[in-house]
Formats: C-alpha cells, structure tokens, sequence
C-alpha cells in the first residue's frame, strides 16, 4: 500500500476543472489503480475495465478521450500513460526495493532486538519518537532517495552495501541537536552505525 500522492493544488487545476465530472473520477480512480497495482502509471485495456467497472461506468472512452485532450493522459501505442505520474509517485521498482528493504529490516530488528516485548518496543519506538519531534528541523524521509543520492555506500568505512545492509545514520546526531532530514541522514552500514553512537565523527 504506497500512499497516491496528488498534486493538492489538482482542486484548481485548469486542465481538470474542464473535464466532466465522470473525467475527473476516472483520472482519480486511474492514479489510485496504477499505484495500488504498481503499472508506473501505464493503464492497459484490461486495466481500463477493471477501473471502469469500479467507477461504475459503461462508456469510458468519452471521458478517456476528454484526459487524453486535456493532457492529463497520453496515448500509448495500445495503453494510455497517466501524465507525470511518475513524478509525483514513486516507480514499481522503488516501492519494491523499499518492501524488500522494509522486510530485511524487520529481520535484522528481530535479530537485534531478541528479547523485546510488545510493551519494551512502545517504549524504544516512543524515546526514539520523542528525539525525532525535538529535532530543529523535521521532514519526511524518502530512504530512497537517500540511498540513491549515497550510492548505497557507508559514509564511514566506504563500503558498498546492499539493501538489507543499509541503515540511516544522523551525522548530527537527534541527541546533538541535528535535523531529522535527507541533508542530515547518510548511508552507513549497521556495524558503523552503532559503533558510532551519538558521537559526530565522519562530517564532511
Ligand atoms: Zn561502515
């Protein structure tokens, strides 16, 4: 379930305030569908029924057409393709790198945490809550992008890591002051990571 992001300012968007009611309820429910079953924003014919028999319309190449003139769909070859789509959602390919990632996370916290209860975990995740939100500066973490931007290497030791190896390390760290943000998180492996604790050694 990776979240639809749409542009908030779609309310007052020429291009689909001209499209008829039923336009702007299938574009809505083709963004839904393409991120919800990972086409990158590709709809084939087969995809059209499933979504058309969802909105619960019978002729949807009127309305289709409508997208398509406004431009909010492009044509194809033999499927229509969502316009930027992909700029505002992530690909199938990053959503499944980040299941992946999530799953080999989920081992390592297991691995890591043998021991701990349902309530110790509340605990750990609350104290951790707590740093976050008294950081300076709070934003919304893409891992990918930063494991993107830090070619999947350890900003501490230089090794190229693969996903299940990555962690997000503060260089600044929550308990120093520093920013949970893109700018302030690197790629390092877990042994660096911890060896590191709250110090502040590797700033470039
Ligand atoms: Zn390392």
């Amino acid at each position: 379930m990776p979240w639809l992001r749409i542009d908030d300012g779609m309310w007052r968007n020429r291009k689909l305030l001209d499209v008829s009611p039923v336009g702007k309820a299938l574009w809505t429910w083709c963004l839904g569908y393409s991120a919800d079953q990972l086409t990158d924003g590709v709809l084939t014919r087969a995809d059209m029924r499933q979504i058309t028999a969802a909105v619960g319309i019978d002729d949807w190449q009127t309305p289709m057409r409508e997208l398509v003139d406004a431009g909010l769909v492009e044509v194809d070859g033999d499927a229509w393709l969502i316009h930027d789509y992909l700029d505002y959602n992530p690909s199938r390919e990053q959503v499944l790198k980040e299941r992946d990632a999530a799953a080999a996370r989920l081992v390592c916290l297991r691995e890591n945490y043998p021991n701990e209860t349902l309530d110790s975990r509340r605990r750990r995740k609350a104290a951790r809550r707590a740093r976050k939100a008294a950081a300076p500066v709070v934003e919304p973490i893409r891992r990918a992008m930063v494991v993107e931007r830090d070619a999947s290497t350890c900003y501490l030791c230089g090794k190229v890591l693969t996903d299940a190896e990555i962690t997000l390390d503060h260089v600044i760290p929550l308990a120093r002051g520093g920013n949970h943000t893109e700018a302030n998180l690197r790629v390092a492996c877990r042994p660096c990571n911890s060896r590191k604790g709250v110090r502040t050694e590797g700033l470039a």
